[in-house]
């Protein structure tokens, strides 16, 4: 049996049964639902450091960040106090801030691609404005993402996605019009050929490539060596733009995203969770003769009530400076592959098929015997398998994502002693699954 006998949830299941009535599946985002995995989803009550606590008093070692912002740990006292000093001088100004240049510099400073940048309220609106703006300034419709990714819940790109809509297994969102995901073409993760039969079969008419250049949303999977280089030529040679959705990647992977990690500059970049360090924040960018198509510089409008919002800015603001020390990645390093190597060596001496890894603060593992290199691999992992697992962790004080689906982050607050017990429990639980 996974279970044990001291896992106390009776206040999380009370509120989690009341929420169901109130929200749609009792939460305001699906994959919090548990659904996958089965078993009721945890109630949260506070979060600090690595750590977070549920409303029965167990506490986790928290490997799910708030699903990436939390890179220097909840709470952070700095980004706190920057908080409550920002707090007193008001939460929302509709006009401009100069905290929104001192991010912006940040944000140019270290990302390759950006000249500029426009902050939005969240990845999902940073996406959907930068596909308004690719096809703006390429005058064609079309576009290419890959099976497995996630750009947010826009209608165009929710065709084949990933996240949620993998872990449910939604085929393609009802309520999404035929005319508009028309012109989303698909392709695999990780194959250039389907790509450049892509754009032979659609001459002058492709507007660009977006992709997670590291994915997390269909379980964490590498980029195969080239494949970035190659779809920089092929959107090069066709006249069409390449656009890094690094969300997720953004200040994650390394300080300046995936882009400055493997050396590839794509033309625009999405950026969210990290940039806004807990507050809701999305921004895209990208070369300065593009991002001059945007309102009010120029014709492609785009705009936002809260966008720059001072709280938001303030929190991205502290999150990055506290980034920017020296050895922040290191450690981040030192201390994720300690967990990715420890989970993989552990599952495999149990008799387990998994493959697995990690870059800087993401991971993941997926219970499969053979090397993933796209969404339909991903698949092919023992889903029932990864539901044990992740119960029996959750049982011991371990938050994983509840999705094969999804990778797992760590944080500047994770420590090698954290590290050690999560690998006590995974052994434990990898033992009688
Ligand atoms: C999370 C994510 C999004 C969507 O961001 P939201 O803030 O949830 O709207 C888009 N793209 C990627 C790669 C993501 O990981």
């Amino acid at each position: 049996m996974v279970t044990t006998t001291s896992f106390n949830t009776t206040k999380s299941e009370e509120i989690f049964t009341a929420a169901q009535k109130l929200m749609p599946g009792g939460v305001s985002s699906p994959v919090r639902a548990f659904k996958s995995v089965g078993g009721q989803p945890i109630v949260f009550d506070r979060v600090e450091g690595a750590y977070a606590w549920d409303v029965d008093g167990n506490k986790y070692i928290d490997y799910v960040g708030t699903w990436g912002p939390a890179i220097c740990g909840h709470a952070h006292p700095e980004v706190i106090k920057a908080l409550q000093a920002a707090l007193v001088k008001g939460t929302s100004f509709g006009a401009p801030c100069v905290l929104e240049n001192v991010l912006a510099e940040m944000v140019i400073e270290a990302v390759p691609s950006i000249d500029m940048v426009r902050f939005v309220n969240s990845g999902t609106e940073a996406c959907m404005s930068i596909l308004r703006l690719m096809r703006a300034f390429t005058g064609r419709e079309n576009i290419i993402k890959f099976e497995g990714c996630y750009h947010g819940h826009a209608d165009m790109f929710l065709v084949k996605a990933g996240s949620g809509v993998a872990t449910l297994g939604l085929p393609d969102s009802p309520g999404v019009p035929k005319s508009t995901t028309k012109s989303t073409l698909n392709a695999p993760y990780n194959d250039l050929e389907a790509v450049k039969a892509l754009f032979a079969a659609n001459p002058d008419s492709i507007a660009g490539v977006i992709l997670e250049p590291v994915v997390g949303n269909s379980g964490f999977i590498t980029p195969d060596a080239g494949f970035l280089e190659g779809l920089r030529e092929i959107t090069k040679e066709n006249g069409a733009l390449l656009v890094f959705d690094e969300v997720m990647t953004g200040f994650r992977i390394s300080y300046g995203g995936a882009q400055a990690k493997f050396g590839v500059t794509p033309d625009l970049t999405t950026l969210g969770k990290v940039i806004g360090g807990g507050l809701p924040v999305g921004a895209y960018g990208g070369r300065a003769d593009i991002m001059s198509m945007v309102a009010p510089a120029g014709p492609m409008y785009q705009a936002g009530t809260l966008s720059g919002n001072p709280l938001a800015m303030t929190a991205g603001i502290k999150t990055l400076e506290l980034l920017k020390k020296p050895g922040t990645y290191e450690q981040l390093d030192r201390v994720t592959k300690k967990l990715a190597d420890g989970l993989r060596n552990i599952a495999q001496e149990a008799g387990h098929d998994v493959v697995g890894g990690q870059i800087s603060a993401m991971f993941g593992m997926f219970f499969a015997n053979s090397p993933v290199h796209n969404y339909d691999d991903a698949k092919k992992s023992d889903l029932q398998k990864f539901s044990r697992f992740h119960r029996g962790m959750l049982e011991r004080g371990i938050y994983l994502a509840p999705s094969q689906f999804e990778a797992g982050f760590t944080s500047l607050a994770h420590t090698e002693e954290d590290i050690e017990q999560t690998l006590v429990a995974a052994k434990e639980v990898l033992s009688i699954i």
